[in-house]
């Protein structure tokens, strides 16, 4: 067990930020350069504005949302991609007496939250592996979250989450410790062997991660109206999970002895693999516990091969379909080139 407990800061410099933008432009003026410039500075924006947003689309959503004279750009805007950030920025607006209830209410419980988190993930970390302190940043984007070297909440998706915010945080928490220890370099992959080892790696870590949030969320209450659909989907994946795996399977069956390309291969087995892998992970990962093997998966949580070996063995006790000796072949040469 850790001696020193790791620490959670919550960040909500983006929100105030993007009030005082809200402010601005409802008194009728328009906010000051060095206002944007600082709401890109934020951790939360920064992060996502250097990954996958880029902060002048996300600066003309937010400005046609707040904005009272560009409330015919917004309606014009529905239904495309800008218009989707449009809407959300505009609810946000909307609903900013509820979320600025819940800011207030997450800043004083947010010591107790981290306990929580960390209490939450011991089940699925090997006590030896460090527990990393972790940085929150809660901000408007869409609804939804990631982890990066911060891990960014959308505001929106916080205040539906409410009291089962703490299982999302720590979700993308034990991605962070899990990733410190995995067993090789993402960056060091081939450009070949990209598509099949980041399918391994989702459903690894992933399938391990999903098993803190989503029995008491996907499988329980699910405050989020918006994932009524997505919740429904990610069910029926894990049902047919099964089925699913087999037909990839066989496409690397098939692809071997066709003498395919790992790319050709990584490719067809990425357009199969439904949400990102997490349904089929968490079908794999409900197997070996149900075979008695957490112990040795949570143990070998930074090995996504393991993992694969583990469902083997576990496949075999329970009655379902194992993976075939082509796959499992795959696998063995891509650990020793990359592990
Ligand atoms: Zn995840």
């Amino acid at each position: 067990m850790n001696s020193v407990p790791s620490k959670i800061a919550l960040n909500f410099r983006g929100i105030e930020i993007f009030w005082r933008i809200a402010d601005a432009f409802q008194s009728g003026g328009r906010p000051d350069e060095e206002l944007w410039e600082r709401l890109f500075k934020t951790p939360g924006y920064a992060a996502l504005t250097r990954s996958e947003f880029a902060p002048q689309n996300l600066r003309k959503a937010i400005s046609i949302a707040l904005d009272p004279k560009r409330a015919y750009e917004a309606r014009s805007s529905a239904d495309t991609r800008l218009g989707a950030f449009v809407e959300h920025f505009r609810e946000a607006a909307d609903r900013r007496l509820e979320i600025e209830a819940v800011v207030d209410e997450l800043k004083n419980r947010s010591l107790r939250l981290g306990d929580t988190i960390l209490n939450l993930v011991e089940e699925y970390l090997p006590p030896e592996i460090p527990r990393e302190d972790i940085e929150v940043a809660l901000v408007f984007f869409e609804l939804d979250a990631r982890g990066y070297e911060w891990i960014v909440v959308d505001g929106l998706l916080a205040a539906e989450m409410g009291e089962l915010l703490h299982l999302l945080i720590a979700h993308e928490y034990h991605h962070r410790c899990r990733d410190a220890v995995l067993c090789y370099d993402k960056k060091k992959v081939d450009e070949q062997d990209t598509d099949i080892m980041w399918v391994l790696n989702q459903i690894h870590a992933e399938g391990i991660a999903d098993h803190i949030d989503k029995p008491r969320w996907f499988y329980g209450e699910n405050p989020v109206q918006a994932y009524s659909n997505l919740v429904e989907q990610y069910r029926t994946e894990v049902k047919e999970a099964g089925e699913t795996l087999a037909l990839i399977d066989e496409v690397i069956e098939t692809g071997c002895l066709a003498g395919e390309e790992h790319d050709e291969m990584g490719k067809s087995i990425r357009e199969i693999l439904p949400l990102g892998g997490h349904p089929i992970g968490y079908f794999m990962s409900n197997i070996i516990s149900k075979a008695n093997l957490s112990v040795e998966m949570i143990e070998s949580v930074g090995n996504p091969f393991e993992f694969i070996r583990l469902y083997n063995k576990a496949s075999a006790l329970q009655g379902t379909t194992a993976l075939s000796d082509s796959t499992m072949d795959l696998l063995s040469a891509l650990e020793k080139r990359y592990c």
